[in-house]
């Protein structure tokens, strides 16, 4: 049987405020109490793995280690099919300005070129699905861990639409709609996306009956 969270305190393994508020507002109705690692000074791990799970985990762990509180940490990409479900653990990383002058950071129509290029040279018939992952990764002092994982399947459209949302938002048209992530309003996104499938797990087994 899994391990269940209790009342005490759950570190959550970002130092970015908006992923805390998200979490922390997903996570309120089951009175669960949430600070993040930037707010206990905890270092950032780099992200070694090869998979988005092997990167939760080490995000979880080390906030679960160096705070001796339970920690949860999330990582999450796009997987495209035809180019071996690349960009994958590499999502934001093809978004880095880091070939260019200029002031560094992210550009995200920089990075969605980059994958309609690479399917252009596979031709006019290149398969363009692809899915959103998100890995939940629960973490204790003592050494236990689990793990959720949702998923929305897609197709990769071009020219970019829409302009909620963020990231490849804007050319993800998630199976079953003609909307793209960008152009569909964010609550119905939020409700629909492979963050909220994989909180769904999380919660189902961690709060449920
Ligand atoms: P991380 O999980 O913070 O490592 O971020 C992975 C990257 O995946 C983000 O920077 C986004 O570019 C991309 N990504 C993850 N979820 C979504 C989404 O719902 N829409 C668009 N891009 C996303």
């Amino acid at each position: 049987m899994t391990r269940r969270l209790g009342t005490e305190t759950l570190v959550i393994a970002t130092h970015n405020a908006g992923k805390l508020k998200e979490i922390s507002a997903l996570l309120a109705p089951y009175g669960m109490n949430c600070i993040s690692a930037g707010s206990l000074g905890l270092p950032e791990p780099a992200e070694t793995g090869t998979t988005f799970v092997e990167n939760a985990l080490i995000k979880a762990r080390a906030a679960s280690e160096a705070s001796g509180l339970p920690a949860l940490a999330d990582d999450s990409g796009l997987c495209v099919d035809a180019l071996g479900g690349k960009p994958g653990v590499y999502t934001a990383d093809w978004a880095d300005r880091q070939w260019f002058e200029g002031p560094p950071g992210r550009d995200w129509y920089m990075a969605m070129g980059k994958v309609e290029g690479l399917l252009c040279e596979q031709g006019p018939d290149a398969d363009r699905s692809g899915h959103f992952a998100c890995v939940l990764a629960l973490a204790w002092p003592d050494g236990e861990n689990a793990i959720y994982e949702g998923k929305v399947p897609g197709t990769l459209t071009w020219p970019p639409r829409g302009t909620l949302g963020f990231g490849y938002d804007p050319v993800f048209v998630p199976q079953g709609q003609d909307q793209t992530f960008a152009e569909i309003d964010p609550a119905e996104k939020h409700r629909v996306s492979h963050r909220a499938a994989a909180f769904a797990l999380l919660v189902a087994e961690q709060f449920g009956g």
